[in-house]
């Protein structure tokens, strides 16, 4: 496995694979990996001759009052897990590799439907999700990149970017992977108390709960008592953490749903001292 720091060496890599008729799989990240992060690796080992994963805590997609000092960092134990899943190529560059102008020249605008959940309670959080990204496809040149359904927003936005600007890269999306109790595996679980992990599990269990309630809905029940019911559950379950939305939209438009039998994403954040954390479920049918 080799490890690249410098953008113009990762480039220069992908570009000669490329030319020599191999396809890339690309993974990016934040590090501090888990199963979550295991489980797109190894969609990306299945379907591509080359994997490449990423680690870079992206400062531009972080609120200047978010957690991108305390983000959970691990490096050692990442090329351990990189390796162990048959990655061919790490990139981990700094900064100042990727935002060779500082951030003078990188601006992408994520648009409506990234105003929306996270979008709401993160403002130019996607923005930077998308400057990131389309510098990090530049550089790795995938035929395919492999995107977690725990971020169906990100996957969302990303997509969009990918046909505005006829990316010719194949978005995968793998399911997520949770822990036992239904907790969706997250690099920001590793800070949350014992108490508020054990609360942290009601992220999950609001989601069966919201299915339940769709599932034996009449056709007269409204998208806004399903999900004033849902919030009320979540409320009552809550003493450490505080719920930033629990919100059901169609999609993958995410726009207010008028009909509970076509595609929709019930999406909610829980927002604890230590760590915000978001979960979804997207009904059947509604994958792309
Ligand atoms: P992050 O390092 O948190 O930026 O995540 C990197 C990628 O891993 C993103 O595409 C995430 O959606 C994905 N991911 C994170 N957690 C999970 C999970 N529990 N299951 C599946 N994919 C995940």
């Amino acid at each position: 496995m080799n490890q690249i720091r410098h953008a113009i060496d990762m480039q220069r890599w992908a570009t000669q694979q490329r030319s020599d008729g191999k396809t890339i799989g690309f993974v990016p990240t934040m590090g501090f990996l888990h199963e979550g992060h295991a489980a797109l690796l190894k969609q990306a080992r299945l379907e591509n001759d080359l994997v490449v994963l990423s680690i870079f805590v992206n400062p531009t997609q972080f609120g200047p009052n978010e957690d991108f000092e305390t983000y959970p960092r691990s490096l050692e134990t990442d090329l351990d897990v990189a390796k162990r899943h048959g990655v061919d190529v790490v990139f981990t560059p700094a900064a100042s590799e990727m935002y060779p102008q500082r951030d003078l020249l990188a601006s992408m605008s994520a648009g409506e439907a990234a105003t929306k959940l996270c979008g709401a309670s993160r403002p130019g959080h996607f923005d930077g999700v998308l400057i990131v990204v389309l510098k990090l496809f530049q550089l790795t040149q995938p035929n395919r990149a492999y995107f977690g359904r725990k971020d169906a927003q990100q996957v969302a936005v990303v997509k969009g970017m990918v046909k505005e600007y006829f990316l010719p890269i194949e978005i995968r999306t793998v399911a997520t992977v949770r822990e036992e109790d239904g907790l969706a595996k997250s690099s920001r679980n590793s800070r949350l108390t014992e108490g508020e992990r054990q609360e942290a599990s009601i992220l999950y269990k609001s989601l069966s709960v919201v299915e339940t309630l769709i599932k034996n809905a009449g056709d007269s029940t409204s998208s806004e008592a399903i999900e004033n019911k849902w919030q009320a559950f979540l409320e009552e379950n809550l003493s450490l953490g505080k719920v930033d939305y629990a919100t059901l939209y169609s999609f993958p438009d995410l726009q207010p749903v008028k009909d509970l039998s076509a595609p929709w994403i019930a999406a909610v954040a829980v927002q604890f001292p230590s760590a915000r954390l978001i979960d979804n479920v997207v009904k059947e049918g509604g994958e792309e």
